[in-house]
């Protein structure tokens, strides 16, 4: 497999599927450019090797073909500034448009390609549509995590027709490296720290993390459904019925296979999902009724310190409460200053999925921790234990 390290771009037009799907406020300007500054290296190796670069991405959701919200012009400025070279702009990404700006690119030039989402067969992973882009370059380059858990004609389909020069940019290289370091090839003890509103949409995840990790520490809201289905009175906070057996079971799996899952021992309680709510510090097991759990409590954040101090491989995903509200915020805090504090004393931290990532921001802590990952959605499939297509497609 071709890397770009060993590969010299000289003289080669690359097509780097990104992910620049970026926010922009009403007047169309980027909120943040994380995403873009995330693809930098990746496009600088191609420049200072002697080659060209031809960018695709999505933005948004177009629903029915162009949209200006949704064109990718209004970041031509913005990227120009940050790779600091022109950008040229092709107003369609496939067609004699995309062909020309392709052909008259020069050695050194950068070319954004309109939004790839404003032709249906971008999603629906066309053969036709996929081999439309594969004239336009020379090199394959995938770059994009966060679209790599979609078979989308640029993500996937796009490489069969790179056999030979297809491969990750950096950005994804370093992406499937951090979790590969926390999925598989980990240093002991491994914790999970598992957190945000429901059992339901982490049950897979936790699942599969039961074979590689020596713990598992739950908070959010998840943890009610926990302490209810071992026997526990939760008063008003959220629980999943129909996921209460799902926990019991996990609870078994984990006691056979020798992990620990830590459940919040106290929990802080509100009268109301409100953050001027009445406050309550109560035993997770017994809140009492008309008042709901909204964070995890002090004995809860001792206590998975504790755990997190002595893990050599930390993985976060999930709030350990709703800490959008400042009276929730303490549990998730904590818990980030703590793996914060690990991560200096030696181990290695993953953060990833929305809201962790989130929090990990708010907090100012993301320099503090060893990785903090850019997919969403891919990154849970991955944790789920999924191959992802995007990433198959490029390692065959
Ligand atoms: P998720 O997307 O599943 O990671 O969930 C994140 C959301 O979970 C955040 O918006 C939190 O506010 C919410 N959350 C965390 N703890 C609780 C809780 N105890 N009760 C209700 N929602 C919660």
């Amino acid at each position: 497999m071709k890397t770009m390290d060993t590969f010299s771009f000289a003289g080669k037009k690359a097509l780097i599927r990104v992910d620049f799907n970026v926010p922009l406020n009403d007047s169309l300007e980027i909120t943040d450019d994380t995403r873009i500054r995330a693809a930098l290296p990746t496009i600088r190796k191609v420049l200072s090797d002697g080659g060209a670069v031809i960018l695709m991405s999505h933005l948004g959701r177009p629903k029915n073909g162009p949209e200006n919200v949704f064109s990718l012009k209004h970041l031509v400025n913005h990227i120009s500034g940050l790779v600091n070279v022109p950008v040229l702009f092709s107003a369609d990404c496939v067609g004699e448009t995309a062909e020309n700006a392709a052909t008259n690119l020069k050695m050194g030039e950068v070319l954004l390609l309109e939004n790839l989402r404003f032709h249906g067969e971008e999603t629906a992973g066309d053969k036709a549509f996929s081999s439309q882009l594969a004239k336009l370059g020379d090199v394959y380059v995938n770059d994009a995590f966060g679209t790599a858990h979609r078979a989308h004609a640029s993500t996937t389909v796009l490489a069969d027709f790179f056999l030979e020069n297809k491969m990750f940019g950096y950005l994804l290289a370093q992406e499937i490296e951090s979790v590969d370091k926390v999925m598989k090839t980990a240093e002991k003890p491994v914790t999970a720290v598992m957190g945000g509103a429901k059992v339901s949409s982490k049950i897979s995840i936790i699942s599969n993390l039961l074979d590689s990790v020596d713990n598992i520490i739950i908070g959010g809201g998840m943890s009610y459904t926990f302490a209810k289905a071992l026997g526990g009175s939760v008063g008003n906070s959220l629980v999943e019925d129909d996921f209460i057996e799902t926990a019991k079971n996990i609870l078994a799996e984990a006691k056979s296979k020798g992990v620990k899952i830590h459940l919040p021992v106290d929990t802080i309680a509100g009268d109301a999902f409100d953050n001027n709510a009445n406050l309550k510090t109560c035993a997770t097991n017994a809140i009492p009724d008309g008042w709901l759990g909204l964070d995890i409590g002090p004995d809860s954040e001792r206590e998975y310190d504790a755990v997190i101090q002595n893990s050599k491989t930390i993985l976060w995903n999930g709030p350990m409460g709703v800490f959008e509200m400042e009276s929730f915020q303490h549990g998730t805090k904590t818990i980030a200053l703590s793996i914060a504090k690990a991560t200096r004393n030696g181990a290695f931290s993953l953060i990833g999925g929305g809201d962790s990532v989130a929090a990990i921001n708010k907090f100012d802590l993301a320099d503090q921790v060893s990785y903090v990952s850019t997919g969403g959605g891919a990154l849970l499939e991955y944790m789920e234990g999924k191959e992802l297509p995007g990433i198959k497609a490029i390692r065959g």
